[in-house]
This record gives structure tokens, C-alpha cells and sequence, in this order.
């Protein structure tokens, strides 16, 4: 039975006045509803168990404290249903909450009747009640779920549709109708086509018909001043055939805005990157190139960017390894602005660019990539050093200027000071430049003061410098000399080189200069004052009638030319061979008899006639020009000596001196060997005659050297004993034959002494070291019967010849060889 027919027989039952009250009885404590008989004032008069049942309650007694009232949630409710009750009589279907015992809710579905007595008063209320609950809250969620509908549908911007299959709109409603001013319900009942058209609805139409065919479709609807997103679907009736059309319509003016905003500043963004002047890039800390813009290329002279991005970025730096030390620089500092690096281009070229560049990490998936930008600062750097060499350089001549000098100067005073060497300063006046200037104009004494510089740069050396300093002057610089002859020297050709004439505009152009010279550290100690003096000097060597150089000493001056000229007349002499060798003999003190002969250079002076040994031997020793001179002297007399043995003078010695720098020289055994083999001379016939300081000096290396020369035959002997501080044990290392006492020590051996206790003892410690002894200066009887006496083996002295030409001691030589 379902509840409504039972409903329909109960209030059919409660209709009728029943007769027989047992029957009735079972009825209303059978029937499955609830019936109940209340007085107006709400005393419950009678009660069915389903009644009972609804609202639990155990039995009618428990509800005789109750006042129906009370059953109600609502108590304004229960005045409602009892007015209407007492207007109408009969109230059907009132939906009623009410209370069970337990507190809990049910709702009910009420009918009742007010049945009146015999005065029409309303005595008392019937009624039945049944259980509404299931329904009553399927209800209210249906309610509530239409309401969040109706939010939905009336927040957002969109409107909702159907038609019929027709294209008829049957209902058209949502919040997005507002934005076109439109009310809900405005299209209901008019035809698509009709709606659409006003807006270029022709895919709108499209859209509906494939609904229609039972296809999703999607258009987008310009409806001024807004637009929509707009999808229909097909509308299925029960039977799942499709009988019409459903459809949203999304306002999408803003969200298309917002796109299109977005759109327009990505499309700035990419203008920006592709029309900028500077090179813009992206690449992986790998040096992989993402992308670049043209301007990237063209600055690294790439023909495209896709010809660019097949390179790795450490190719385009100076070298590879600048772009690492850039990239650790940017991993400490994420970022790095306008920081100046050289790159390569691709034809190699080097060139400035300024780069910005920022590290972006990546989010852990993503790997880091570098942006930068790179601007081509070539041509701003390439003025910045024109600049900078403008401030250190005269401009006509493109030397270095005051300033430069200057610096370089003091930073030779400083280098020289250190090292104990000369720095020498020449200052420079061009003689009657002035004339020039007059006679021929400036632009022709602009192109003098050029050549003039040219010439002076070719006649230097190139560290030293050559500075303009102002007008017609000019500033040489000479770091590290040797001596103040050298100074001299390049004094002297500078003057020649300016001298020569000068090939200028067709004609030849002579022009002399001045020259004042000062030295570090004898004529000031910073580069103020040698400037000064050398200026000072340079005015003296004006007055002194130009076209010469002064010294800023004057005794230096002296000296330096005396020795320059010594050295220059040296140089020719040994080219003219102006030299010769003198002999003179070394006789045997118990035979009287000639052993030896010591070859004596001489120097014939075209001027001066012959000059002896002491006069240049030091300044041949300084220039070394003494190796090649001494190596002269050897075979000279070698071959002396060979032409005397030939011509029957045997058992001769031949005896040779070796200065200091010969002794240094590394091939000083080697060319007395080729001597010997040149001339043929036996090696035992040659002693070397080295002086005691020499071999001191460097005693080892002479020790070496003493063997190598015992080893090939030639004999040694230590020349002026006794004016060194010879170490007496170095006597016993070195492979000596003979020891020669200084003259000195003979020339007053019978009148001092003490000479006379010294020459005994050099010759009791020389015979004790098995060397043979001569007494060099020997000139009286006194002194021979003296060095006799003491036992000295050999005497060299004008007593026995002085050092003469080898045709002029021929005939001694015969008479001493033959014992006379
Ligand atoms: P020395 O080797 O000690 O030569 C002896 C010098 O004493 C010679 O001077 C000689 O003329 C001089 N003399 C000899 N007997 C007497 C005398 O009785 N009285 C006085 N007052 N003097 C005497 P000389 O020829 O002027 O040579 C001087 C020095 O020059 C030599 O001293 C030698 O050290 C050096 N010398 C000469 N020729 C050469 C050479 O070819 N090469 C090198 N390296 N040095 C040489
Ligand atoms: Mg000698
Ligand atoms: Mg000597």
C-alpha cells in the first residue's frame, strides 16, 4: 500500500461518523498513520499508536503532560494551521516541523478538520499526520543546491541558454547578459538567427546547427563592448534524442585584454631584442648560445646569429680562459655590470666590448642561463689610448715628451742606483734652428724636427729613450752604461748622426746641435737635477761654438775624451798593426848565458812615437781589446821564435805576458794551442807569465787552467812576485816553473835591508817548492853578485839588455848563446 492511498481511505474513514465504534476502534489503532484529537488550547484529547510511534512516545499517558503546542519547532507554525483551521474547517497537506520526545526532528504532512459543536464554536481539532521527513529533506537539498546555482549563475560573467530544434530560445539567463545591457529572459521565445545576427552570428549559427547534429561546438562572439567564449551542446530529451540546444557563453572581455596585453609587451620585448644596438644574448654556463640578435653577430662579425649560435661562447673572448674567470666572478656575484673584456671576431680580430650579464639559476630543472648584453667599445677605447699616448707624447714627433721622460728618468736613477751602475742624460739643442724656421718656414722646420727625431731614435739603442722636450729640444736618456766613455761615445755619434745632411723638400738641409751631458750618480741623484745640469752643460757646449757635446763635470769631460780618443786610436792601431814586440833577454846567473827571452809590446804612435805598454795596457784591458791585441803578440813572437831557432839559436825560452781578461777568457788555452801549431813552435820552449793578482783572483779557475796549460807542455811563471798578497799555499797548488821577483824588491837590494831579507827568503821558499827563480830590473854588477850569492837561478835587467827590437837583440843573442 503506498502512503498515499492510505492517506485517501484514512481521511475517508475520518469523513464518515462511524456506527459501530469497535470496528472504527481497530481502524485507528491499525491505520499506519498517525491520528490524534487535540482542544483548541492544544490538550491532546486522544492519540493513535502510529501517532505514538511518530513522535515517541511509549503510550498515550506519556503525552497527557504534553501540550500539542509544544510538538511544534515553530509555535507560530501551529497559530497559522489552527487559523486557517477555524477559517476553512479542513486543512489539507500542511507541511509541518514538530518535535519527537527525544529531541529529534520530523517533518510531517498534516490534514486536519476543526469539528464545531451544536452552537458552532470549535470544540475540538482531528487530525492525521504522516512522516514527510524523506521528502521534505531531499527537498531542501535540492533547494539548496539550485541557490548556489543561482550565485554561480548570477556571479559569473556568462550567460546560459537552450532552444528547442528549432533554434527557438526557450530560456536564456546569467550574469553575463548585464555587460551587453540585457535583462534575463530578453531572447526567450525569439529564433537564433534572430539573436546572433545582430552580431555577426554566422558562426554562431554554424555552432548551433552542429549541436543540433549532436557535435560539441565552440565560437567566439564579438559583442560590443565585450566578448565571449561560446559553447553549445547538443539538449537531449528523456528518450536521449536530441531535442534542442544548450549553450554557455563566457565573458572573456577582460581575460582577452589582460592576453592581449600580455601579447603586445612580449611583441615590445622582442622588438626590444631584435632591434637592439647592443648585442643581446642567452647562453648556458656551458658557453652553448640560446639565442642572440642580429646586432650579437654583426658586432662579432658573424654573417648571421644562427652562424653565431653554432660557436661555443668561450670562442668569441680574447681567450678561453677570460670567460672563466668571468664566469667565476659571476657565480659569486649573480651579476656583472659594464665590465670591460676583449673578444674575438670572427676573423680573429681582437676588440673592447662592455658586457653586462646576469646568472639565472633555473628551478632545479631548468639549467642556469647567462643574459647579457655586449656593447662594441673598440672605437672609445681606441681614443682613450690616442688620449693617453697624446699626454705622454709630443705631437709633432710622436716621441715621448717631458712627462714621459721624466717618469722614465727617475725609474733609472732608481734601477741604476740599485744595480751601481751610470745613467747618463743628454740634453739637446738644434743649433741656429731658428734660421730655419725664418728662411724656410715653419712646415719645412716642422719636417727637420721630424727627421731630426727619426735620426736620433735609429742612432740609439732601444731601451734608452729619446724625449721632445720643447721646440728644437730633445732629451736622450741612457739607462744602465757601462762608464762615462761610453757616454762620451754616443755623444760624440749623435753629433755625427745629426751632422749628416738631411734630404728634405728637394733640398739638402745641414743643421748641427749642442749637447750638454750629465751622469747618475756624479751629477745629481734624481732626475730634477741631471735634467739641469745636463741643461747647464748643454749651454756651455753652445759657448764653446756649437756643434760640440760638454760634460757637466769639466774634468770629467777631460778624461772622457782623453780615453775615448786612446780607445779610438787603439782600435786603428791594432787595424794598421801599429804595434810591435820588443825582446828582452833573461840570462842564466851562474853561465851568464841568455835562456829566455820576455816579448814586450810596443805601441809606434804615428804622433808620438813609441809608447810603452803601461800607457794603454789598462784601457786595452777595459775595452777588452787586450784579447785580441795579446793573441796578436803570442803568435808574433812564436813566430819569432821559430825564425831564430831556424836560424840556429837553440834552447831558447820564450817568455809571454798574459793580462787579466786574457787569463778570464774561455778560449785562452785554445788559441795558444792554434799559436803553437800556427808557427810550429815545441810548447816546451813557450812560458806564460801570468802576475800574482791576476791568478789570485780567481785562484780555482787558474789552478783548472795552470794544469790545462802543464798538460799541453807550456810552462808558467808568476810574474812581480811579491806585489800581490799572494796566499803562500796557493804557491804550492798552482803548476808553477818559475817565480819573477817585482824589481822593485831588486832595485834596493844592497842598500835596504829588508828587500835584501825578502829576496832571500822568496827564493828559499821558491827553490822549496822546486821553482826556478829570476830577479826581474837587474841594472848593477852589486846587485847580480847579490842575487848570485843568494842563489837565484835566472836575471832580467838593462845590466844584461834592455827590451829591444828582435833585429836589434839578434847579435846578443848570439853572443850570450854562445856563452860570451
Ligand atoms: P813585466 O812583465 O814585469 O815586464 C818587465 C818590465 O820591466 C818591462 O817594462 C821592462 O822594460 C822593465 N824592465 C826590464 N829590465 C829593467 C830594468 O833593469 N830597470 C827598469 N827600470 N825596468 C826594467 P815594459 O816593457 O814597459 O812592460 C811593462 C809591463 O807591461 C810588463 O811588465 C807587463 O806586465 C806588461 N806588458 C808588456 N808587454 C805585454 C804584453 O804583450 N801583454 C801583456 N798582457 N802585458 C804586457
Ligand atoms: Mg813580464
Ligand atoms: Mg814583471
Amino acid at each position: 500500500m503506498t502512503m498515499s492511498r492510505s492517506l485517501t481511505e484514512a481521511e475517508g474513514i475520518l469523513a464518515t461518523t462511524g456506527t459501530d465504534a469497535g470496528r472504527y476502534r481497530r481502524l485507528f489503532e491499525g491505520v499506519p498513520v498517525g491520528l490524534y484529537s487535540t482542544t483548541p488550547a492544544g490538550a491532546i484529547l486522544e492519540a493513535n499508536p502510529a501517532f505514538l510511534q511518530m513522535l515517541g512516545y511509549p503510550d498515550v499517558a506519556a503525552l497527557a503532560a504534553v501540550n500539542a503546542v509544544d510538538l511544534y519547532v515553530d509555535p507560530e507554525a501551529r497559530r497559522h494551521w489552527q487559523a486557517r483551521l477555524e477559517r476553512e474547517g479542513i486543512v489539507r497537506g500542511f507541511v509541518v516541523q514538530l518535535r519527537r520526545r527525544d529531541g529529534s526532528l520530523l517533518w510531517a504532512r498534516s490534514t486536519g478538520r476543526a469539528v464545531r459543536g451544536p452552537e458552532g464554536h470549535v470544540t475540538h481539532y482531528e487530525g492525521m499526520l504522516e512522516d514527510n521527513t524523506e521528502r521534505c529533506e531531499g527537498k531542501q537539498a535540492l533547494e539548496d543546491s539550485a541557490a548556489r546555482l543561482r550565485v554561480f549563475l548570477e556571479q559569473v560573467p556568462a550567460v546560459f541558454w537552450t532552444t528547442d530544434r528549432m533554434l527557438r530560445i526557450l530560456s536564456c539567463d546569467g550574469a553575463g547578459l548585464a555587460g551587453v545591457g540585457l535583462r534575463p529572459g530578453a531572447f526567450t521565445g525569439k529564433h537564433i538567427e534572430e539573436v546572433t545576427g545582430w552580431v555577426d552570428g554566422w558562426p554562431a549559427i554554424a555552432a548551433h546547427r552542429r549541436a543540433l547534429a549532436g557535435e560539441s561546438a565552440a565560437y567566439v562572439v564579438e559583442w560590443p563592448p565585450r566578448s565571449f567564449h561560446s559553447h553549445v551542446e547538443p539538449l537531449h530529451g528523456p528518450g536521449g534524442d536530441i531535442i534542442g540546444v544548450v549553450g554557455m557563453a563566457l565573458d572573456t572581455t577582460e581575460r582577452d585584454r589582460a592576453m592581449a596585453a600580455l601579447a603586445a609587451s612580449e611583441q615590445r620585448y622582442r622588438l626590444l631584442f631584435e632591434r637592439n644596438l647592443a648585442g643581446v644574448y642567452r647562453t648556458t654556463l656551458d658557453g652553448r648560445i640560446l639565442d642572440c640578435n642580429d646586432a650579437c653577430a654583426r658586432i662579432l662579425g658573424y654573417a648571421s646569429r644562427e652562424e653565431l649560435r653554432r660557436c661555443n661562447a668561450s670562442d668569441v673572448y680574447a681567450c678561453p680562459e677570460d670567460r672563466k674567470a668571468f664566469l667565476a666572478r659571476l657565480e659569486e656575484q649573480r651579476c656583472l655590470e659594464a665590465v670591460e673584456m676583449r673578444l674575438r671576431r670572427r676573423d680573429g680580430a681582437l676588440i673592447w666590448a662592455v658586457e653586462s650579464v646576469t646568472l639565472l639559476q633555473g628551478d632545479g630543472c631548468e639549467e642556469p642561463v647567462l643574459e647579457g648584453t655586449l656593447i662594441d667599445i673598440t672605437d672609445r677605447k681606441r681614443a682613450e689610448a690616442q688620449i693617453e699616448f697624446q699626454a705622454y707624447h709630443d705631437v709633432l714627433t710622436s716621441l715621448p715628451n717631458r712627462a714621459l721622460l721624466m717618469d722614465r728618468l727617475a725609474q733609472a736613477v732608481a734601477h741604476a742606483h740599485r744595480r751601481r751602475c751610470l745613467v747618463a742624460v743628454m740634453f739637446l739643442d738644434l743649433d741656429h734652428f731658428k734660421l730655419v724656421n725664418d728662411t724656410l718656414g715653419h712646415s719645412m722646420g716642422d719636417l727637420l724636427l721630424r727627421a731630426v727625431a727619426q735620426r736620433l731614435q735609429s742612432s740609439l739603442r732601444e731601451h734608452d729613450t729619446v724625449a721632445r722636450i720643447g721646440g728644437d729640444e730633445f732629451t736622450l736618456l741612457f739607462p744602465e752604461l757601462p762608464g762615462a766613455a761610453e757616454a762620451v761615445r754616443m755623444a760624440q755619434k749623435v753629433l755625427e748622426a745629426v751632422a749628416q745632411p738631411f734630404a728634405l723638400g728637394g733640398q739638402d738641409l745641414f743643421i748641427t746641435t749642442s749637447i750638454g751631458i750629465s751622469l747618475y750618480p756624479a751629477d745629481g741623484a734624481d732626475a730634477e737635477t741631471l735634467l739641469k745640469n745636463a741643461d747647464g752643460a748643454m749651454y756651455r757646449a753652445k759657448e764653446l761654438g756649437r756643434n760640440n757635446y760638454q760634460l757637466c763635470a769639466p774634468e770629467t769631460s777631460r778624461r772622457g775624451l782623453e780615453r775615448l780618443t786612446l780607445e779610438r786610436h787603439l782600435r786603428r792601431a791594432l787595424e794598421r798593426e801599429e804595434f810591435l814586440v820588443y825582446y828582452q833577454p833573461l840570462v842564466d846567473v851562474e853561465t851568464c848565458r841568455v835562456v829566455a827571452v820576455e816579448a814586450l809590446l810596443r805601441w809606434r804612435h804615428p804622433d808620438r812615437g813609441i809608447v810603452e805598454p803601461e800607457a794603454f795596457i789598462p784601457l786595452a784591458e777595459e775595452t777588452r781589446l787586450v784579447v785580441p791585441l795579446g793573441d796578436w803578440v803570442l803568435r808574433r813572437a812564436c813566430a819569432q821564435m821559430v825564425q831564430w831557432q831556424q836560424a840556429g839559436l837553440q834552447g831558447l825560452r820564450l817568455a809571454v805576458n798574459l793580462s787579466a781578461r786574457q787569463l778570464q777568457h774561455p778560449d785562452l788555452a785554445r788559441s795558444i794551442e792554434r799559436a803553437l801549431a800556427l808557427t810550429r813552435l815545441p810548447p816546451g820552449c813557450l812560458e806564460m807569465e801570468i802576475t800574482e793578482s791576476v791568478a789570485m783572483h780567481n785562484a780555482e779557475w787558474t789552478v783548472d787552467l795552470l794544469r790545462l796549460l802543464r798538460r799541453m807542455g807550456v810552462r808558467v811563471a808568476l810574474d812581480d812576485f811579491g806585489t800581490g798578497q799572494s796566499a803562500l799555499s796557493y804557491l804550492k797548488s798552482f803548476p808553477l816553473s818559475a817565480l819573477k821577483i817585482d824589481r822593485s824588491f831588486v832595485q834596493d837590494i844592497t842598500l835596504d835591508p829588508d828587500d835584501e831579507a825578502i829576496v832571500r827568503a822568496v827564493v828559499a821558499l821558491a827553490h822549496s817548492l822546486k821553482l826556478h827563480v829570476v830577479a826581474e830590473g837587474v841594472e848593477t854588477q852589486e846587485q847580480l853578485v847579490f842575487l848570485r850569492e843568494v842563489g837565484c837561478d835566472e836575471v832580467q835587467g838593462f845590466l844584461f839588455g834592455p827590451p829591444q827590437p828582435a833585429e836589434e837583440i839578434l847579435p846578443l843573442l848570439r853572443r850570450r848563446a854562445a856563452g860570451a
